[in-house]
């Protein structure tokens, strides 16, 4: 996930955002996976029946958008492999230079170059630091974003270590294409991105950090091993479909466990690399409390820079010194979930 800049990319924009991801939701659920059939509206001065509004939607109307997709049971293990207390999922969306204006088709030099920076120096840095630490973790890859660099798939895969796993077609917003449109953008990416980096990615990651009404029967239908993300937990869950269980594993993901709304590269809600690692060593302390998960989303060409390289450095070095963690890709992630809840 990434926010477009720069419409997007401060925190009031992300509100902004979240909330037209919520009406965009309510929308399609009132019309495309609401069950209950809505009460007759009074017909506007043009004649168009106007839309019951949410306050007087029937009880049967609430739950069933609510249900549309739901937390299922807790799939978070009694211990992570070795015995850890914790585990930790390092994720990268590498967006490049389709979060940079091609997603919505609106090309300009200056952005794109900043997508560039993403391979041509900030992933070669990132997996540096993974080497050198020994800390495996994944990539999603918009196909697109693989395309345009497929040199990344050689960088990524040359320590063994990673997993590459996908993120849309051109970082399309999933949430807005009708059905066929959206499951076939989710396949061609994945066919695209098993051709460059020669394995089927088993783990998926909506671009726009939201389901439309049939993204997760696309999900489950695909076969994906995992689905990263929602956010309905801190923990690993199983995700429900209108109160019936998919068979679909959640590793949960948060807006304050993503570099994009804390750094926002456009500066004008600037947060100091030293303060965001604070915020995520918090973050890791309680999870390490509480024997669960903690999941980071970032992405190359955001923390891929020199200051904040020194960030995520301090983060790995505290997690490292305490102790009890596990740290593993989202794959290796969600087989242990699997076996351990029998699934
Ligand atoms: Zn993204």
């Amino acid at each position: 996930m990434n926010r477009p800049a720069p419409s997007t990319s401060s925190p009031a924009a992300a509100r902004r955002l979240l909330s037209a991801a919520a009406v965009c939701l309510g929308a399609a659920v009132a019309t495309a996976s609401c069950t209950a059939a809505p009460p007759a509206a009074p017909a506007d001065a043009s004649g168009q029946a106007a839309p019951t509004p949410p306050w007087d939607w029937s009880e049967a109307q609430v739950r069933s958008a609510v249900d549309a997709v739901r937390a299922g049971r807790d799939l978070n293990p009694a211990s992570w492999p070795n015995g850890a207390r914790v585990a930790v999922l390092l994720s990268f969306d590498v967006d490049n230079e389709t979060v940079q204006g091609l997603r919505d088709g609106t090309v300009s030099v200056g952005p794109l170059s900043q997508g560039e920076y993403g391979h041509r120096v900030a992933l070669p840095r990132v997996l540096r630091l993974l080497e050198q630490e020994g800390v495996p973790a994944t990539f999603f890859f918009p196909a697109w974003s693989l395309k345009l660099a497929p040199e990344q798939a050689t960088m990524v895969k040359r320590s063994g270590m990673h997993e590459i796993a996908v993120h849309g077609w051109i970082h399309e917003r999933n949430s807005e294409l009708d059905g066929p449109t959206e499951r076939r953008l989710l396949e061609q990416a994945v066919a695209a991105v098993e051709e460059i980096a020669g394995e089927r990615p088993v783990g998926y990651r909506a671009p726009s950090w939201n389901f439309s009404p049939n993204t997760l029967s696309i999900v489950r239908d695909m076969g994906f091993l995992y689905e990263s993300s929602l956010m309905a937990d801190d923990r690993p869950y199983e995700l429900m479909a209108d109160g019936v269980a998919t068979g679909v594993v959640e590793l949960p993901v948060e807006w304050i466990l993503d570099d994009a709304p804390l750094y926002n590269p456009r500066g004008d809600a600037y947060s100091p690399p030293r303060d965001v690692m604070q915020v995520w060593i918090d973050e890791f302390d309680k999870a390490w409390e509480e024997r669960t998960l903690f999941l980071l989303t970032m992405h190359p060409h955001i923390s891929g820079h020199r200051s904040r390289i020194v960030a995520l450095q301090g983060l790995i070095d505290h997690i490292q010194a305490k102790g009890g963690a596990w740290f593993g890709t989202h794959e290796a992630a969600a087989r242990w979930v699997r076996e351990q809840a029998g699934m």
